[in-house]
């Protein structure tokens, strides 16, 4: 069964969509199932692996409402071998209309039943809100990654965060945890963001990832053509973190990672038919 994360931080702009994407680019790269969940009606992370929001037949939202089949709505990333399950301005309705139904906070779950044995990962990317929406990504999720810039005030709103996740935790989803922070966009000539990065590792202790993705513009620049920065230019630095990050994923999860791609060697002369050596007696 599916190891299924949120990754969630209601601050915008701090890396989420980044993260699920390139994460689940990565996990993909070390021949992991993925499936790639866009909960944000802003879309970035269906346009970022390259599934054309605006041309969806069917969404996330109809998923969650009950007018779509989860499995006829997967779709597999052009850019890269994982599947996304998209999403478009259409979500937005949806905290709003999900109020009125049954099992509002479950929908989500309830869909996923479907499919979460066809997975080893489902990253679920949520929107900047505590609302309705990350509750259905929070209900169904076995952890969260929360990324973090590494600022002055990050911490502030973690606190926020904290708590719901456990509010959760005791009312509705007894699975749920804090999987990890990731400390993204760092820069290490900054020295707050190292005094904050070394405050945040005594707080928090291995709850915070050792792999920290850096800024880098390569991974700013992928989605603008449709791919993550991990197939954009995956020796980008940036993009190579991500990597490490998902391997970093597979082993605290007790898996283990594929064997690094054997270079073929190159041939030698003795492995050269002689024949062709030869010269013609005709010349
Ligand atoms: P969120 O989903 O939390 O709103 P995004 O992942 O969209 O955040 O990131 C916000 C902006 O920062 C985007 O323009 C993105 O391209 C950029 N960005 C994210 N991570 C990095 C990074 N490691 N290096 C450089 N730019 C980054
Ligand atoms: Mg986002």
């Amino acid at each position: 069964m599916a190891k299924i994360y949120c990754i969630a931080n209601q601050k915008g702009g701090v890396g989420k969509t980044t993260t699920a994407v390139n994460l689940a680019a990565g996990l993909a790269s070390l021949q992991q199932r993925v499936l790639l969940i866009d909960l944000d009606p802003q879309g970035n992370a269906t346009m970022g692996c390259g599934v054309d929001k605006r041309a969806l037949e069917a969404s996330i939202y109809d998923v969650l409402l009950g007018e779509a089949d989860v499995r006829q709505t997967i779709a597999r990333s052009p850019a890269a071998p994982f599947d996304v399950l998209g999403a478009n301005r259409d979500l937005a309705g949806a905290e709003v209309e999900l109020v009125g139904l049954e099992r509002r906070e479950r929908r989500l779950s309830d869909a996923l039943q479907a499919v979460q044995d066809d997975y080893d990962f489902v990253l679920i990317d949520c929107p900047p809100s505590l609302g309705l929406l990350t509750l259905n990504g929070l209900c169904v999720a076995d952890g969260v990654i929360v990324p973090m810039l590494c600022e002055y005030y990050a911490l502030e709103g973690l606190t926020d965060l904290v708590n719901t996740i456990k509010q959760v935790h005791a009312n509705l989803n007894r699975h749920l945890k804090i999987i990890g922070i990731l400390r993204v966009m760092f820069d290490t000539r900054v020295t707050l963001q190292q005094q904050v990065s070394e405050q945040l590792k005594q707080h928090f202790g291995d709850k915070v990832f050792d792999t920290i993705i850096p800024r880098n513009v390569r991974l700013a620049e992928a989605p603008s053509h449709g791919q993550p920065g991990v197939v954009y230019d995956p020796a980008a630095k940036g993009s190579r973190a991500f990597v490490t990050f998902a391997g970093e994923l597979i082993l605290r999860n007790g898996g283990k990672l594929p064997p690094p791609p054997t270079v073929a060697p190159a041939a030698s002369a003795s492995d050269v038919p002689l024949g062709l050596f030869k010269r013609s007696s005709a010349t």
